[in-house]
């Protein structure tokens, strides 16, 4: 049905090029280009020796605008799958538009010099999509992504409106390192230590990081204890659920994740502006990066489970008064890795990065414009998860959550 370059060869792209290899009906051909070409032929010899599809690779530096234009214009693709970082969103919105085609992603852009979490930036580029004729989709992983889905799911089938929604994300593996991240350690320290900050009647509140949390019985996993952090799809959730009263974002971390980072974080480490060492600058926290365990080397020894959901509180569809519903994905590690060679927060964000691109492939979402998960059916793509390794599970809960 269509043709899609992926760009970006990390956990996440390598797990969306497998899945998307085994869709050949969906996708045609799948192309995949990044900035380091090894990695690239890595993931093709993988889907190859897995799936016995090819996949052409190519070089590219995705900041490299002309050069990026030129690629795409040689591929010819439907659309393009941002699974590079952050950093690259902008430069690689302007690619397709001057290429004319369409774009997706999973994480909203971030200038490199402030970790500031806003949609502002690619919303900007709402007027340009449109008069292209093209379709951006933001933010089609897991969180971002499938929890936006989930919330409209919710609010399509169950509740009238929303009053309270709480997205608790939960990784129980164990990696056993003493201290790493399961996704690039820049963007998930950057993201971390940033203040939380939640919506609350009509406005953010902000609170110092890490200073809420509470223990939380997870299915599949047990008692953790989730940090209230600020995660990018509240902004877009506050702006597409209006009605919604507070919505707040946890993250589960270890008691040893904790002591690292207070520690990295009290001697400058995790600091993102540049610092002049042996006569040059260099960025604390992107030379932490370079000595710190790349994610996907975590796979092989990663066991346990991730449970990703939403709880959410409001009127009842049925007329029966104020109900809450909580709707969650458990992954585990080992099986995501069995099946594609990455652990399950790659995965968990690979396989919806492949389903946005199907929907955008299939028609089943289409329009002109910059587009969030909230403003699309959630029906087609929740049909998806379940039938693509993300099965989900609905249900009542006696009373809203108690803190
Ligand atoms: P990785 O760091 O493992 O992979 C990123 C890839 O992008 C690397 O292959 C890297 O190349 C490549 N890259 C970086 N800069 C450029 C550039 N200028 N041009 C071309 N390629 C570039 O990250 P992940 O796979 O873990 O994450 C990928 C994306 O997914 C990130 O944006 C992350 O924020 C997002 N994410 C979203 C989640 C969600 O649920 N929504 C959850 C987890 C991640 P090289 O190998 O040379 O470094």
């Amino acid at each position: 049905m269509g043709k899609v370059l992926v760009i970006g060869a990390g956990g996440v792209g390598s797990v969306a090029v497998h899945k998307m290899a085994v869709n050949p009906d969906i996708f045609e051909t799948v192309t995949l280009a990044s900035r380091t070409l090894s990695k690239c032929e890595a993931i093709a010899r993988s889907v190859k020796e897995r799936t016995g599809v090819t996949v052409a690779t190519y070089e590219i530096d995705a900041e490299e605008v002309p050069a990026l234009t030129r690629l795409i214009q040689q591929i010819a693709p439907d659309l393009a799958v941002n699974l590079a970082l952050p950093y690259q969103d902008l430069a690689i919105m302007d690619a397709c538009l001057a290429a004319g085609v369409d774009y997706l992603d999973t994480a909203n852009y971030e200038p490199r010099e402030e970790a500031k979490f806003e949609y502002k930036w690619q919303w900007a580029y709402e007027e340009r999509f449109r008069a292209a004729g093209r379709m951006a989709l933001l933010g089609s992983g897991f969180d971002p992504g499938v929890t936006s889905v989930f919330a409209m799911w919710l609010k399509k089938h169950r509740l009238k409106s929303i009053r309270t929604l709480d997205i608790l994300d939960c990784n129980g593996g164990d990696h056993g390192q003493a201290f790493a991240t399961n996704f690039n350690p820049e963007i998930n320290i950057r993201e971390v230590t940033a203040p939380a900050r939640h919506w609350e009647g009509g406005d953010w509140v902000e609170t110092p990081a890490l200073s809420v949390s509470h223990p939380f019985n997870f299915e599949a996993v047990g008692t953790r204890n989730i940090y209230l952090m600020y995660h990018e799809e509240l902004e877009s959730l506050a702006r597409f659920v209006p009605e919604m009263r507070r919505a707040r974002f946890w993250m589960t971390f270890g008691d040893e994740y904790i002591k690292h980072l207070t520690v990295l974080q009290n001697v400058g480490m995790t600091r993102i502006d540049p610092v002049i060492y042996e006569g040059r600058e260099i960025v604390p926290l992107q030379f932490l990066k370079a000595v710190l365990p790349e994610p996907a080397s975590l796979g092989s020894t990663t066991k346990g489970k991730t449970n990703i959901g939403v709880i959410a509180t409001g009127e009842a569809q049925d007329g029966s008064g104020e109900k809450t519903f909580y709707i969650r994905n458990i992954c585990d590690h080992e099986d995501a890795f069995a099946e594609t060679g990455n652990q399950a927060v790659s995965y968990t964000t690979g396989v919806p990065a492949m389903i946005g691109a199907a929907m955008m492939l299939t028609g089943k979402w289409q329009g002109e414009g910059v587009f969030n998960m909230e403003q699309l059916d959630p029906d087609p793509f929740m049909a998806m998860l379940n039938e693509h390794g993300l099965p989900w599970h609905v249900e009542e809960l006696d009373a809203p959550l108690s803190f």
